[in-house]
């Protein structure tokens, strides 16, 4: 992919799944990866992941729903590597399953705290240092629950949808300033959460897997993947943009 090269890029929820995928993407197309992630063991290991593939990665303990970790996470990047130039907004949490009316404050405070509060803090972090870098892009994690409904999961739901709105909002004001804002919409994906979200509703996912019409579920670097190319200069007119990688599934 073009741009990649001796850049600096920040990834949230590196330590498991989709990030980590796009981890090692992003340090195989030669980036400087700065992983970000609460989970420090899991963290590090995606370090040494990195490392032994002849990457360069550091590893920067965040809970994305906290302006200070945030604001630390992107320092180290700048004060490390020399600036900033890519971010990959992609922790996230699944919640408790249940029905709407029984979901609780706390489920719903934490979720919205990690899943939308944790990219808006991501984006006041990291735009002003890409601004000041010359310019750069960001890729957010929304999901096809950010484009259709799903039961049992509404403050999922919600947070998604609310990713959709702040990246277009994001790609508005700061595209004459050079940053592209993207999000990606991932489908059942092979990963630790898909894991707990079919011990929780094995129905939902089950019948996602089963109605997704490449008949199979996603691997995690089937996202990764797509996170790097729109950061690369290969998705160089491409912002506001969510892209939908679900195998068809929200088409049908
Ligand atoms: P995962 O559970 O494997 O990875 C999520 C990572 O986020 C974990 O390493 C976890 O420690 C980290 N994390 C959780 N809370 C955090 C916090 N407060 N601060 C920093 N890091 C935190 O799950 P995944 O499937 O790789 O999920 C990655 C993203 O993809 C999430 O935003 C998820 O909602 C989204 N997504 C996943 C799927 C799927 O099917 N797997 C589908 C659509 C969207």
């Amino acid at each position: 992919m073009n741009g990649i090269r001796d850049s600096v890029a920040v990834v949230t929820g590196a330590s498991s799944g989709i990030g980590r995928a796009a981890a090692m993407r992003f340090a195989a197309e030669g980036a400087s990866v700065v992983a970000a992630d609460v989970d420090a063991a899991g963290g590090e290991e995606t370090v040494d992941a990195i490392h032994e593939a002849g990457g360069e990665a550091t590893f920067v303990e965040t809970d994305v729903s906290d302006r200070d970790d945030v604001e630390a996470m992107v320092a180290t990047a700048v004060e490390r590597y020399g600036g900033l130039d890519f971010a990959f907004n992609n922790a996230g949490i699944e919640g408790h399953n249940d029905s709407l009316v029984d979901q609780s404050d706390d489920d719903w405070e934490r979720v919205v705290d990690i899943n939308l509060k944790g990219v808006f803090l991501g984006l006041q972090a990291e735009i002003p240092a890409m601004i000041e870098d010359g310019g750069g892009a960001i890729v957010n994690t929304s999901s096809i629950a950010g484009v259709v409904g799903f039961q049992g999961v509404s403050p999922y739901v919600a947070s998604k949808h609310g990713v959709i709105g702040l990246t277009k909002t994001a790609a508005l004001e700061y595209g004459r300033d050079g940053v592209r804002v993207n999000a990606i919409s991932p489908g059942v994906i092979e990963t630790p959460m898909v894991e707990r979200a079919s011990t929780a509703n094995p129905e939902m996912i089950e019948g996602v897997s089963e109605a997704t019409p490449m008949g199979r579920i996603g691997e995690p670097e089937e996202i990764g993947d797509a996170a790097v190319w729109l950061c690369s200069a290969d998705a160089s007119f491409v912002t506001g943009e969510t892209l939908v990688i679900d195998g068809g599934y929200v088409s049908q």
